[in-house]
């Protein structure tokens, strides 16, 4: 069944709906949830594990291995900022993002539907997954980005995947607007993250979440928020298993965002459930560029619902716990996946997460999805002849 998460009203799973028809809220899926946990024990470690979970066809299953991404204790950090520090790394999914755990999911739906074209907005990720999934199952793919604004390894990979790529004059909110009208009037099957199927594959990052931690829950997550699909997706993922009893607590939900684009935030402070759109977002995170986000309400409920918490970070703040998580812990993200590094660091100078907590940040894509911004905060390597005296040389006086 679906659901309106404002009004209660009910929809078919079949129906190709992305709104509520009578308040016009956003929808999501509700399941059977009476699974004991031991189903999802010794399986291959991709998100179908949970198979009996995500409620599609399992016959028309569209995956490139998606999901059992590494799960990094990160000591160095950790012990630095004195709390128990874990590491989400989704930039280890198929196409560099965590996008592609609900894409599998969306896409799955749609062979089901057996619609001919999909399509999406987006700030670069959601559109290199689309296009590879799309390639895989065989359908027409258009995506539209806002232009200029796209980081140049997530632009490759939309267009090296074969979908038609419309650079749209204006920024993200406008994209997607303009795109979700064509949905409306049936042009395509919209897979952006206002479609419920979305969420039900990133549910799973919050699912191998406590499984990682050997069927418990951190006592916070945290993630960078952009248009709120994957903080509200986590979170419904957390309640499911909460209910099942599979644990007995609730993980602190902890929504990240830029200062030049924190609708969310700013909701937050005023304990309200309604944004206010930024008409110009602004951040070198583009993956978080985004001002009027679609998942509001399910964030913010799961924000309030969790005694959880929203801040923003700067962009040089941003770019400091970027460089910060490559030296010293190995992992490389892109700018808004360090959203969730900056935060923590604010927020356990605030006192907000207390010594000794164990949070789980999840970082969301790969450095190698915005190569300009990484080369940008290096200095230039140093050209040298290969000679062993020179080289010597310049190495002993480092
Ligand atoms: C999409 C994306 C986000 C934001 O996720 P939302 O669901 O839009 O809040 C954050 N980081 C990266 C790398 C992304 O691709
Ligand atoms: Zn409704």
């Amino acid at each position: 069944m679906i659901r309106c998460v404002s009004c209660g009203e009910k929809y078919n799973n079949d129906e190709i709906i992305y709104t509520c028809g009578n308040c016009g809220s956003v929808l999501e899926l509700v399941n059977d949830l009476n699974i004991p946990k031991e189903t999802f024990e010794n399986r291959k470690d991709t998100l179908w594990k949970y198979k009996e979970l995500i409620p599609v066809r399992e016959d028309k299953i569209v995956t490139i291995g998606e999901g059992g991404t590494p799960f990094c204790k990160c000591d160095k950090l950790g012990d630095e900022l004195d709390i128990d520090l874990y590491v989400k790394v989704e930039g280890s999914n198929p196409t560099g993002s965590f996008k592609d755990r609900g894409m599998t999911v969306g896409m799955t739906k749609a062979m089901e539907l057996g619609v001919d074209t999909v399509g999406c907005a987006s700030t670069g990720n959601t559109s290199a997954s689309l296009a590879a999934y799309a390639a895989r199952a065989g359908l027409r793919c258009v995506v539209f980005l806002p232009s200029g604004k796209v980081a140049l390894g997530k632009l490759a990979q939309a267009m090296f995947h074969g979908a038609e790529v419309i650079s749209i004059n204006g920024n993200f909110d406008e994209a997607l607007e303009a795109m979700t009208s064509l949905a409306l009037e049936k042009y395509l099957y919209l897979l952006n993250s206002i479609n419920p199927y979305r969420l039900e594959g990133q549910k799973t990052i919050g699912y191998e979440i406590v499984q990682d931690l050997g069927w418990s829950s951190p006592d916070r997550i945290i993630l960078p928020v952009g248009n709120a699909g994957n903080i509200s997706a986590i979170w419904k993922g957390i309640s499911e298993f909460y209910e099942m009893g599979y644990m007995d607590s609730k993980a602190m939900m902890t929504g990240i965002q830029a200062e030049g684009a924190c609708p969310i935030t700013k909701a937050f402070r005023k304990k309200a459930m309604d944004i206010v759109p930024f008409e110009n977002p602004e951040t070198v995170a583009t993956a978080i560029r985004i001002g009027s986000p679609v998942s509001y309400t399910k964030a913010l409920n799961a924000i309030y619902d969790s005694n959880g918490y929203s801040e923003t970070v700067s962009d040089d703040e941003i770019l400091a716990a970027q460089k910060l998580l490559a030296q010293k812990e190995g992992i490389g993200v892109e700018p808004a996946s360090a959203a969730s590094i900056a935060g923590l660091m604010k927020l356990r100078e605030e006192g907000i997460v207390d010594k000794g907590e164990q949070v789980v940040c999840v970082v969301t894509g790969h450095v190698l999805k915005d190569p300009n911004t990484a080369i940008e905060a290096c200095t230039e390597p140093v050209e040298v002849d290969a000679n062993i005296k020179k080289l010597k040389e310049l190495l002993l006086n480092k």
